[in-house]
């Protein structure tokens, strides 16, 4: 018998984690509330209570919904198979993903390799001494002489937040050699970039961002292989970071519209990078797909986010006063277009050093792209830095 293809991305986008639905005689995703689960029968209670402890991802009896929640699972299984993972497993939010991961690997050693710039709460708690872990900070060429026998896990993240750099994970990789490496693609979603293509251990993403999409959910993800899935599950069960099963239903079904949206808002930012870097106010544009040689390397497309630097803060400042459509705010990844000043807000908990490190200047902005028009979003943003040049400290 012919095995038929695996379908596409998109394809798989639309159906991964529903393929039973059809035989349930039901449409739509179930969402199930349950905090606790009736048994009939105590022993096969307990053996289900004992597997999901341990780390399984299923049991006849979820028992508890610390232990395991349907709705979730469904929307673990979906994510999984987007990024070529065995496994997913969700968290409460980003943060508590990343936390859960640490504490994973704090068993293995207490140091941690990780590149800069990075997500400014990420660089936040590998460098404050809540967790016990020892962070050597370095550019992602300088991995391999950062790595010691007791370096647990190197952590990157890419395109990098908020200057969209692009890390090339296959030599972080070959950088790590024995040590797995954790590459947080928040920005460029499994629809453009699957690290673990490229040898990464562990995928994280900030669900909060492009996977929920609508800017109403907070949740985070980790996917691997079921080996470490086992182990994440084990610290989630015993700490309690949970996704709630509501945000489970939502994630699973923002990730239907993932593909058709980042392609959608990838088409815009390419034209809004081109167009700022036309402009006269502005002085840098980072877009990977303006880079030289237009490289993003690993990825399928250049993205969503970009981000460009005015003059100087007051400009800025100007400039978000000024903004009409766009949503000034901090988070990304939503429908509609959020902007939003790095050095004020985002990464305002790095060091300064850890800031010039990143280039998060103080005439640096970011911007998200949504699903507006094209010509709506450049009218605004063509107002606001007319405005923003003709009188900067007016405001
Ligand atoms: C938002 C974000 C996080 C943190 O996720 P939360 O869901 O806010 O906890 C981590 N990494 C990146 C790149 C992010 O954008």
């Amino acid at each position: 018998m012919q095995v038929p293809p695996r379908p596409d991305l998109p394809t798989r986008a639309v159906h991964a984690g529903r393929e039973d639905l059809k035989t349930l005689g039901v449409h739509a995703l179930p969402l199930d509330f349950s905090t606790t689960y009736p048994f009939t029968d105590l022993d096969r209670a307990t053996a289900s209570l004992d597997a999901l402890v341990s780390g399984d991802a299923s049991a006849e009896n979820p028992i508890y919904a610390r232990l395991l929640n349907p709705t979730v699972a469904r929307f673990e299984t979906a994510l999984a198979d987007l990024e070529g993972a065995e496994a997913s497993v969700a968290f409460a939010s980003g943060m508590a993903a990343l936390t859960a991961v640490l504490m994973a690997v704090r068993q293995r050693g207490g140091h941690i390799v990780a590149t800069r710039p990075i997500y400014g709460t990420t660089d936040h708690l590998l460098s404050c001494d809540l967790l016990g872990i020892e962070t050597t900070w370095v550019s992602p060429d300088g991995v391999a002489e950062a790595i010691r026998p007791e370096t647990a896990l190197v952590i990157t993240e890419t395109p990098t937040n908020p200057t969209l750099q692009i890390v090339d994970i296959a030599d972080v990789v070959r950088q790590a050699g024995d040590v797995p490496v954790l590459v947080d693609s928040t920005f460029a979603t499994p629809v453009l970039q699957r690290p673990m293509e490229h040898g990464a251990a562990l995928v994280l993403h900030s669900a909060t961002k492009y996977l929920g999409g609508h800017g109403d959910v907070i949740a985070g993800v980790v996917a691997c292989s079921d080996e470490w899935a086992r182990q994440l599950r084990q610290v989630r069960v015993a700490t309690g970071a949970l996704l709630h099963p509501l945000g489970g239903y939502l994630l699973h079904r923002g990730l239907q519209t993932l593909p058709i949206r980042v392609e959608r808002a990838q088409a815009t930012a390419g034209t809004l990078a081109a167009r700022l870097a036309e402009h006269d106010a502005v002085e840098t544009v980072y877009y990977p797909g303006l880079a030289p040689g237009g490289t993003h390397r690993q990825m399928d497309g250049p993205g969503t986010m970009l981000a460009f630097e005015v003059a100087d803060y007051e400009t800025a400042r100007t400039l978000l006063q000024n903004v009409s459509l766009m949503t000034p705010a901090v988070s990304l990844g939503s429908v509609d277009t959020l902007i939003q000043h790095p050095a004020g807000l985002t990464h305002r908990v790095v060091s300064e050093e850890g800031r010039e490190q990143g280039g998060v200047r103080p005439g640096l902005i970011r911007v998200s792209v949504g699903l507006e028009s094209v010509d709506a979003l450049w009218a605004d943003l063509e107002h606001a830095l007319a405005v923003a040049v003709r009188e900067p400290a007016l405001v």
